[in-house]
């Protein structure tokens, strides 16, 4: 990236933070699980909706926040709650190593902290799931520490406002994206600068004569929003395999759950592979094909159906259950994908 961090004087980032932060007050978004004109009282509604918001989108998040606070109000209802309830309450939200790191630290939280979470970034990236970003963002929204956080949105208004036109990740962002953070009122500004990048400064068509920042913008000036910023995208891995759809002589079907640390365990699943071949003789008729794609990669796996005849054995550990009980199951979005091949409704 080159060199940018002089383009602005002190005046100017003053100027940028205090503009952005005027805007905000007027145009920023009603969120529920944020409150303006400072820290949230509550940092578990904060944590609950950080997580949630990891690869996820608002729009998609808030009604899943919304019957996860009914569900589970407070920090104790999430430690004492089975992990079963926890993954069933997050099912269709996907990446379901998050719920399971929510439940094991809400625990943790409970027996050593006293249900209270520590006000120091130090100690909350010793917890479970809590990394370098959910820590900023928890201080920033839960402490109002002037904490950088950047994400997508963020990395994006602030490569428009320096103009970088070459490619960019959040290592070459940070330093500029701290100068510019209020150091009295950090929710706000990590609101604000959100809500920018959310709401404005958008990936296509940005209304830059609305933005509070639009008279030092450098990609507004030179006419740059539809090339900033330029982001190097890694190819994903591509995997395959077959994915199985079993029913007994009563049409019930065989689920078992995934064991192990991976990213489905404890997930309700059919039984699948990565090699692609047949794990017991019988006949199978293909259903179709389901792909997901992954953090790291992108699976496609083969749907196949069979009915097993009275009394043969499966090599599988699991159980076979009606149909109409499935949602007493956490299964997957890649195990509903199968379920949605096989059950044309
Ligand atoms: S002026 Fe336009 S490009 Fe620049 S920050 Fe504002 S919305 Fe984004």
């Amino acid at each position: 990236m080159q060199k940018k961090n002089n383009l602005f004087s002190p005046s100017d980032i003053k100027f940028l933070t205090n503009a952005l932060l005027s805007w905000y007050e007027n145009e920023g978004r009603v969120l529920p699980w944020r409150q303006k004109g400072g820290a949230h009282p509550n940092p578990y509604l904060v944590w609950i909706s950080e997580i949630m918001l990891q690869q996820t989108t608002v729009k998609t998040v808030i009604p899943y926040f919304e019957r996860w606070m009914k569900k589970f109000p407070t920090l104790e209802d999430v430690a004492k709650a089975p992990l079963s309830e926890i993954l069933l309450s997050w099912q269709g939200l996907g990446y379901y190593t998050r719920a399971k790191k929510i439940h094991e630290c809400a625990k943790v939280l409970v027996e050593t902290y006293n249900g209270k979470f520590p006000n120091k970034k130090e100690a909350l990236q010793k917890l479970p799931g809590i990394g370098p970003y959910t820590s900023s963002s928890l201080m920033a929204f839960a402490f109002n520490a002037p904490e950088t956080v950047v994400d997508g949105n963020v990395l994006r208004v602030i490569s428009r406002l320096y103009g970088i036109t070459s490619p960019v990740t959040v290592k070459d962002i940070t330093p500029l994206a701290i100068d510019l953070t209020s150091q009295t009122r950090g929710a706000d500004y990590a609101s604000a600068i959100m809500d920018l990048g959310a709401t404005l400064c958008t990936p296509k068509n940005p209304r830059c004569e609305d933005c509070p920042w639009k008279t030092l913008c450098q990609a507004h000036k030179e006419n740059l929003t539809d090339i900033i910023p330029l982001i190097e995208k890694l190819k994903k891995q591509e995997r395959k395999g077959n994915v199985f759809y079993i029913q007994n002589e009563k049409g019930e079907v065989f689920i078992q759950t995934r064991k192990g640390k991976g990213l489905l365990s404890g997930l309700t699943e059919f039984p699948w592979n990565e090699d692609e071949s047949f794990p017991f003789e019988a006949s199978f008729e293909k259903k179709g094909l389901v792909v997901h794609t992954f953090t790291h990669f992108r699976l496609e796996l083969f749907v196949y159906q069979t009915t097993l005849e009275k009394g043969a054995k499966l090599p599988f550990d699991g159980k076979f259950v009606p149909f109409e009980n499935f949602s007493d199951y956490p299964f997957s979005t890649l195990m509903k994908k199968v379920i949605k091949k096989v059950v044309k409704k």
